[in-house]
């Protein structure tokens, strides 16, 4: 029987293998080759998506700079050429102005060197600045000879301011009273009049800030040094200051042009008295040399700025050897150039000197940020040496990106987009991810347990079908013996075998008491069949259920006494009329008595009780006999279900009599119970409202 059960199992499982896990595997497999299909499309469609838009912000940044081109060459065709290049042509320098891409214009003469067009410069080239003195007139010439004699070779100090203090008033010429006003304040100072030279330079300041002398120094530079010089002896680091304050505002407007040597001298020397006076904790000079340092700031970018574009134009060789194109670009000293030529009459140029940092952020930049939006979506832009200019703000993750090189007609830049990563499913297939691993698990899983399940059913049914077959042979046996004796006892009754007549009424009650167990069995066979499929049917009345409860007990009584059994029968009264079915609280009584019986072992005794609580009516059956284990107590009331191997051989029955006592309860809206200790009895307790169902 086992093996066959055994056989019958492993011919599911193989069946369930063939039916349902091989194809699963099959399509599983099949439809995750699919999704990486699609997933590798979708992965080509971003990377087409990005090559467009790199495309895209490359075509927008040399549209951009062809903008500039444009207005460029418009604005140097109004301007005649060749002529004469001065450095503060206004038109250009509005240029630059307007243009932030632009961040110088230079000249280039046919076979000459550039020439930068610029004024925003700080310095200019040493070579720019001309040595010639502007005025070298005889009468000037007589008053400084003149002067510098009493000065340098008298030594008589009071003559020589005498002298000058002399001159000055028949001067007219800015030159040389700027000039007269310096040698005035200098011989002051060797007179150590302080207070006298301060004001001279004062007036320098304010009548003749920009004569130049010497190497074209501005007079007006000079004088706001001395003036602060003077002010620091006097321990006025507020006037020094504010007089450095002044030089270096000055200084950072480019109109005084000086050559780089005289305006990094001016630069330190203003420097020296910063120093000097920045620890005082003077509120006012406090606020100053913050303002202070704030130009210092300026300065310096403007001073990069110069430096910048110095180097590129002091580069000429470089320049020249550019071809005839018109973008190029060039590494001069590490700085990366790039410029834009416009050929004018002959072999000259014009030149545009493109500032890359303004491209960087004001077209590429937002090119990309139009692209980007707010999708996730990263980038990076890259200079020539593979160092980073900018980048998205959020990094990348571990997606091959598209990599894109600016054309030779822009700088060397590279722009590297990322493509936008699509969540669970780029994570699950993104590249390393062993996915297909993952899915086979899930998919073992899910199998395993689909199988669990199936086994768990097959066993059940199994199960339910052996105690099927169980319950037909017990059943078959319950017919069986009655039958038997019935069948002879009335045989001989009618082939007068039985003498007497006491004998004779033992056989028929015999044969009436074998037909009763077999309608019994019978009815509980029907009520059973009915009950599963719910077409049973009650009637509902309401009485006294006392004495359907005694009938029942006494003719158990009768029928058992032979056996010695004792029922013992306690109403607690008073128990009111209760709404039930007659004939199902019968079988209920029938079916418990009858296994108080059959399981009471050596046991005799049996205690039927029936009271009132509430509005319930109890009634109880109670043996004293075999009991039932523990773990059976829920599973006796299943169908064919019978629990104690042992027990179960020797008593004879079919393991529905529990399952329709429990129905019949709980169609009267009531519930069973049982109450049993192995070795000591069982106690089934009926409970039923007195309202009825
Ligand atoms: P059966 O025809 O086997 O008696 P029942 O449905 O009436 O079927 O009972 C189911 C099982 O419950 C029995 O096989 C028996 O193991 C257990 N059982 C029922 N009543 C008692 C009892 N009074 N004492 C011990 N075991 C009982």
């Amino acid at each position: 029987m086992k093996k066959k059960e055994e056989g019958k199992r492993r011919r599911i499982i193989i069946s369930y293998a063939l039916a349902i896990v091989l194809p699963c595997l099959i399509l599983g497999f099949l439809a995750l080759r699919g999704v990486k299909n699609d997933q590798a499309l979708v992965e080509r469609e971003q990377r087409n998506n990005l090559l467009e838009s790199s495309r895209q912000i490359i075509n927008e940044t040399d549209e951009y700079l062809l903008a500039v081109e444009k207005s460029f060459t418009k604005l140097i065709d109004s301007i005649a050429v060749p002529y004469e290049i001065i450095f503060t042509d206004s038109m250009l320098n509005d240029f630059i102005a307007e243009n932030l891409a632009v961040a110088g214009i230079f000249y280039l003469p046919s076979g000459g060197t550039p020439y930068l067009l610029n004024n925003n410069l700080l310095y200019l080239p040493e070579d720019f600045i001309s040595t010639a003195d502007f005025m070298s007139s005889g009468k000037k010439q007589d008053i400084f000879e003149n002067g510098w004699q009493i000065e340098y070779r008298e030594h008589d100090y009071q003559k020589a301011l005498r002298y000058y203090q002399g001159v000055l008033p028949g001067i007219t010429q800015k030159q040389t009273r700027g000039e007269i006003l310096n040698a005035i304040a200098r011989i002051q100072k060797k007179l150590q009049l302080a207070d006298e030279a301060i004001e001279t330079y004062e007036l320098i300041w304010n009548g003749c800030p920009d004569v130049m002398i010497q190497n074209k120094i501005p007079l007006g530079a000079v004088a706001l040094l001395e003036k602060s010089l003077l002010c620091l002896a006097k321990k006025d680091s507020l006037a020094a200051l504010n007089s450095v304050h002044l030089l270096m505002t000055q200084l950072q407007l480019p109109e005084w042009e000086m050559g780089y040597s005289d305006f990094s001298n001016f630069l330190s020397r203003a420097d020296e008295i910063i120093s000097l006076c920045a620890n005082s904790d003077n509120i006012e000079i406090k606020s100053l040399v913050e303002r202070i340092y704030s130009l210092q700031g300026d300065i310096s970018s403007s001073l990069e700025h110069t430096d910048y574009l110095l180097t590129f134009i002091q580069a000429g060789e470089t320049i020249k050897q550019n071809p005839n194109g018109r973008r190029c670009k060039t590494m001069v000293n590490g700085n990366s150039y790039f410029f834009s030529l416009f050929p004018a009459n002959g072999q000259r140029y014009w030149g545009l000197i493109i500032n890359q940092d303004d491209v960087l952020n004001n077209s590429v930049y937002t090119s990309i940020l139009k692209r980007t939006g707010a999708s996730e979506f990263y980038w990076e832009v890259t200079g020539v040496n593979g160092e980073l200019l900018m980048k998205s703000e959020s990094s990348p993750e571990d997606i091959p990106p598209v990599y894109t090189v600016f054309p030779q007609t822009l700088p060397s830049w590279s722009l590297t987009l990322y493509p936008e990563s699509s969540g669970l499913l780029a994570s699950l297939f993104g590249p390393g991810a062993s996915i297909f691993l993952y899915i086979f698990i899930a998919i073992v899983l899910i199998l395993a347990f689909g199988l669990f399940f199936t086994l768990q059913t097959v066993n059940n049914e199994l199960n339910l079908s052996k105690m099927k077959s169980q319950f037909m042979s017990t059943v078959s046996h319950e017919f069986k013996s009655p039958l038997t004796s019935i069948r002879q006892m009335s045989e001989m009754l009618v082939q007068g075998r039985v003498p007497t007549r006491e004998r004779q009424l033992k056989y028929h009650t015999t044969i009436l008491k074998q037909s009763e167990r077999l309608s019994h069995l019978i009815d509980n066979i029907l009520d059973f069949s009915k009950m599963e499929e719910g077409q049973k049917l009650f009637n509902f009345e309401k009485s006294d259920i006392v004495p359907v409860v005694k009938n029942i007990v006494e003719s158990f009584q009768n029928h058992t006494s032979e056996q010695g059994f004792n029922i013992n029968f306690s109403v607690f009264k008073p128990v009111p009329e209760l709404v039930f079915d007659h004939e199902a609280m019968e079988q209920v009584m029938h079916n418990l008595l009858d296994n108080a019986c059959k399981y009471s072992g050596d046991s005799r005794k049996i205690d039927v009780k029936i009271e009132a609580k509430g509005n319930r009516v109890i009634v109880s059956v109670r043996d004293f006999g075999a009991g039932i284990k523990k773990e059976d107590h829920d599973k006796i009331f299943s169908r064919f279900y019978r629990a104690g191997e042992e027990l179960t051989q020797t008593v004879k029955g079919s393991g529905i009599g529990l399952t329709i006592v429990k129905q019949l309860v709980e169609a009267h809206n009531g519930e069973i119970l049982v109450d049993s200790e192995v070795g000591k009895g069982s106690a089934f307790i009926v409970t039923i409202p007195i309202e009825g169902p």
